[in-house]
């Protein structure tokens, strides 16, 4: 039996070696095709990024795919490509991270801001349904954690309305519903492969769509607004010509992060698989911990758990949420918080003069949660220990 004294009264640490939060899974075969990339001369928006494209428009089931730096660049172009315009509303989540809100207020846009669905942290049809208005343009709903959102029910009572949907599918790479994988089921949809993402390229992103046409214009949007891909150009008129068909931005991919992506793909429901693995590991080992409350059961699909956030009950504890983790931090555990509202941040707060209060699910989720630690390469002693750890510090500090 190890110490039941926590680390932070003097007691011995869980760990003797920190546990991140989270890590990539970079094996041989990464390394190998990113300097084999490097080798072939060619490191910007090339054949690789196409491959990759076309790798993950399989993988999810639509035509085509445009790759981008990132999904928050991919959110921005979605959004101009659907048409979201000033003193429109674009509904989004308040459990949420900044990207889709920071783009909605540079395009004059309004973020209108939904409480979630209290047992699985997403937006139902319900829920944004009473957020729109004549003025509602786009819903931008989030798949929290890596839980898909209900789509279905959520794009018919849009398109009802005359409203897009773009899905943020930063943490749902493999997730899907009833069959149907993220990224099918919206008019677009943005993926992100940043560092702690489900497969990563360091930073980058893609863009899928059903919305005709969408994800080319995503695509000429990404590089200038050019008319042709640098690598096109090459093989066709000559390496001098080009046409800007409209004011573009600088979002493109290079093929150093595809040639990451590639081998990613490679392992995609090989990670998935692995996280929920972790997921189901922590359920059995709080199960019987009556202050934590673990992730509601996903059964219509497949959960991508890119987050296994918990939600203690600290008025049974002596120590707050933020002393907790600090605590979890000195027994050798990696935690995160997954989000801090956005009306808590002092812009969204002003800008659209909210309150705390205003979204009580988010807020009471906010105020009891801690993520833990799930990713592919972690150790079944690595869970051990993470349980432990959360489970040492509850007993310890009990009322
Ligand atoms: C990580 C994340 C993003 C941003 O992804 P980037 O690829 O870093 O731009 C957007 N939305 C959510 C919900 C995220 O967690």
């Amino acid at each position: 039996m190890r110490d039941k004294t926590p680390a932070a009264e003097g007691g011995a640490p869980v760990r003797a070696s920190f546990l991140p939060f989270a890590r990539p899974s970079i094996g041989e075969t990464e390394i190998f095709e990113v300097v084999e990339t490097l080798k072939s001369g060619w490191l910007t928006v090339g054949p690789r990024t196409r491959e990759f494209e076309r790798v993950l428009a399989d993988y999810v089931g639509v035509d085509d795919a445009a790759a981008v730096n990132s999904c928050t660049g991919g959110l921005h172009l979605s959004m101009v490509v659907l048409g979201v315009e000033r003193d429109d509303e674009v509904v989004i989540p308040a459990l949420n991270f900044a990207s889709a809100a920071n783009h909605i207020v540079h395009l004059g846009a309004r973020p209108v801001l939904v409480d979630v669905d209290p047992e699985t942290l997403n937006v139902t049809a319900e829920l944004v349904e009473r957020a729109i208005t004549p003025r509602t343009r786009l819903v931008v709903p989030v798949h929290f954690g890596g839980r898909p959102c209900p789509m279905k029910e959520i794009v018919s009572l849009a398109h009802e309305r005359g409203v897009k949907v773009l899905g943020d599918a930063a943490h749902a790479i493999g997730a899907d519903c009833s069959g149907q994988k993220v990224g099918s089921m919206a008019d677009a949809t943005a993926f992100s492969f940043y560092v702690t993402k489900g497969i990563t390229t360091g930073e980058g992103g893609m863009v899928t769509a059903t919305e005709p046409g969408l994800v080319d214009k995503v695509r000429t949007l990404a590089l200038h607004g050019m008319s042709r891909d640098a690598w096109k150009r090459y093989a066709d008129r000559g390496p001098w010509y080009y046409e800007i068909r409209e004011a573009g931005y600088k979002y493109n991919m290079n093929d150093i992060q595809a040639a990451l992506g590639l081998t990613q793909m490679l392992r995609a429901d090989e990670f998935r698989e692995a996280r929920e693995a972790i997921a189901h590991a922590y359920d059995v080992g709080f199960f019987d911990v009556d202050e934590v409350t673990v992730p509601a059961p996903f059964r219509q699909g497949k959960h991508a758990w890119h987050l296994y956030p918990i939600q203690i009950d600290f008025d049974a504890l002596r120590i707050s949420r933020d002393q907790f983790i600090n605590h979890l931090l000195d027994e050798g555990i990696g935690v995160s918080v997954h989000f801090i509202p956005l009306h808590y941040h002092p812009f969204y707060r002003d800008r659209l003069g909210h309150t705390r209060g205003d979204f009580p699910s988010s807020e009471h989720y906010f105020a009891r949660a801690i993520s833990l630690p799930i990713y592919p390469s972690m150790t079944e002693t690595d869970i051990e220990d993470v349980v432990e750890a959360v489970r040492k510090l509850i007993a310890y500090y009990k009322r």
